[in-house]
């Protein structure tokens, strides 16, 4: 055995030594481990046993137990073998039979923890829930009279198709809360907002006004303004009506508590690793240093964060194993997919006029975008559900490689929703790593519809990814879709909707792949599949126990599997 071997060298080594690590569990200790038993004469700091542990990882997809010291798995193995590890020091905590998976790791979140903590909220934002519009005027009357005249009264986690009522929120609707306050209502996906005449009014928008590029003013059959407003046509609000301001220390506070919070959540549904779209980068080291961050954190970055990254030359991988600095945030080149306003290649089925969607940026804005950022060596990530928008990307990034090649620079696409052949080909080629909507299957069947089961087919296409080769991953892309992880993986293996139908069976995937496609597929997407995604020898020490297992429990059941326990780093962080 060579006494020097390089990190890729060693997790080779430990999964080629995986067949024998039942009977010599020690030989995967990583350098670290050793030094630290030669150092300190230290003994495993935590051992479980008598599990069905489903590693995810290839080289021993099975165990029933593994021993952690330092936060990181140091051997994995027969319960009979591990317990060998057992010294005066080490935890013990036997499992009684129960899954262990790996950590899931979220490869796209819009962790908005101060929205949940301190924002009205007219849609359930964790699960399937039914309002009506009555209640949502009535939060929003409520709102508005602790609100001062001529502040912004705003709405969110409003989702169209969960509504009792079966018809759209409209201005009339929102005429209801107040004629002193502009009103806004948010719809969850992000790309669609609903404004009352007052809002609409202050931002001079009438029946007469022209769509601008990339966006929509919608209006009923008898040509007025139904208040819906798509993507881009909303920029005219945000000089409009006075929103509350907060001095720099009551912002960094509410920043703080809102991840703080969030953080909680994630755990509690088995998450141990998401990747951000922004947010506060202060506050987040803050709430790390206050013992308050539970779940590991891959940073993407936009704006003035990303001017100094590349102005200073700081990359993607720069930080630690808690906060690491990822692939840019995503940058928009469609709509929304489940606001059906994501650009197609072919119009809408029954919409007229006929509607392809919309396009939030030209092709020459993109090139210039993505070969800024790839020469500066930051990981690419745009949002692109549409073929035409995934085109677009696909066609800067070809050209960017081509001028400044990168090995394995794997671009990300987030969502990446609508795929073709031709599509699956080229991100092939490029090493793309796609970060698809999870819970959609599951929550958003009732938008279905509007796409078709033609459409649909070729929508969130996990199978057909899978099959080419391309490291698939999740990305629940909260707030617009729920995040737990189990239903995601439900939605994954049944194709089927909280409403019971069917959509584009043929994506369907396995238990097992699900569940790459949540830990190990993730760790891919973000370049750290050598330090996390598995429950392997010299890994970090993240995974979840669940009280049943997905594999053979009944596939419409999976999403309701108990989290019983998630630990990060060998630290137990939720407990059911
Ligand atoms: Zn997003």
């Amino acid at each position: 055995m060579k006494l020097r071997y390089d990190r890729r060298e060693f997790m080779g080594l430990a999964a080629a030594s995986a067949a024998g690590i039942l009977m010599r569990p020690l030989l995967v200790e990583s350098r670290t481990v050793a030094a630290a038993r030669t150092l300190q004469g230290a003994d495993a700091d935590l051992v479980v046993f008598n599990a069905k542990v489903h590693t995810m990882d290839s080289g021993a997809p099975r165990a029933e137990a593994f021993a952690i010291h330092a936060g990181r798995f140091i051997a994995v193995g027969s319960t009979a073998e591990i317990k060998g590890l057992i010294g005066k020091r080490t935890q013990t905590l036997d499992a009684k039979q129960m899954t262990i998976v790996p950590g899931f790791i979220d490869c796209h979140n819009h962790a908005g923890g101060t929205t949940l903590l301190y924002e009205v909220l007219v849609g359930n934002p964790f699960e399937v829930e039914f309002v009506t519009i009555a209640s949502i005027v009535e939060k929003l009357r409520a709102k508005a009279r602790q609100t001062p005249r001529g502040f912004w009264v705003e709405g969110y986690f409003h989702d169209d198709t969960k509504l009792k009522d079966k018809r759209p929120l409209n201005v009339h609707d929102l005429d209801q809360v107040s004629t002193e306050h502009p009103v806004v209502v948010r719809h969850r996906g992000g790309h669609t907002s609903f404004y009352h005449s007052k809002a609409l009014e202050l931002a001079r928008v009438n029946k007469d006004t022209p769509d601008p590029p990339g966006g929509t003013f919608d209006r009923d059959a008898n040509g007025q303004l139904n208040g819906r407003v798509t993507d881009r046509a909303r920029n005219v609000f945000n000089g409009v009506g006075q929103r509350p301001s907060f001095t720099a220390e009551q912002r960094d506070r509410r920043e703080r508590d809102g991840l703080a919070h969030i953080s909680k959540q994630f755990v509690r549904y088995g998450l141990t690793s998401v990747h951000h779209e922004g947010g506060d980068l202060a506050a987040l080291q803050e709430v790390r240093a206050r013992g308050n961050l539970h779940h590991r954190v891959s940073y993407e970055v936009s704006g003035r964060v990303l001017d100094s990254m590349i102005s200073s030359g700081i990359m993607t991988g720069f930080g630690d194993e808690w906060i690491k600095l990822g692939a840019t945030s995503e940058h928009t080149v469609d709509g929304s997919f489940s606001e059906r306003t994501m650009a197609l290649s072919i119009p809408y089925p029954g919409v007229q006029p006929p509607y392809k969607g919309n396009v939030t940026e030209t092709q020459e804005e993109l090139n210039a975008w993505v070969e800024r950022v790839h020469r500066a060596g930051i990981q690419v990530n745009c949002h692109a559900n549409g073929d035409v928008a995934i085109d677009m990307y696909l066609t800067a990034f070809e050209r960017a490689q081509k001028s400044f090649p990168r090995a394995d620079a794997r671009p990300k696409i987030t969502h990446c929703t609508l795929i073709n052949n031709d599509l699956v080909r080229r991100m092939k080629a490029l090493g793309a790593v796609p970060a698809m909507f999870t819970t959609y299957a599951y929550y958003n069947s009732d938008k279905f519809p509007f796409y078709g089961e033609e459409l649909m087919k070729r929508c969130m296409a996990f199978r057909t990814l899978l099959d080419a080769g391309i490291h698939a991953a999740a990305g629940s892309d909260f707030s617009p879709g729920p995040f737990a992880p189990l239903m995601g993986i439900q939605g994954m293996v049944t194709r089927t909707g909280w409403d019971g139908t069917t959509w584009g069976a043929n994506q369907r995937i396995t238990v097992d792949e699900a569940i790459k496609v949540n830990t190990i597929n993730g760790a891919y997407a973000s370049r750290e599949e050598s330090l996390k995604g598995s429950i392997t020898a010299g890994k970090l020490a993240d995974f979840v126990v669940l009280a049943d297992d997905p594999h053979t429990v009944r596939q419409e059941k999976i999403k309701d599997i108990q989290i019983v326990r998630t630990v990060v780093g060998g630290a137990t962080v939720y407990q059911a």
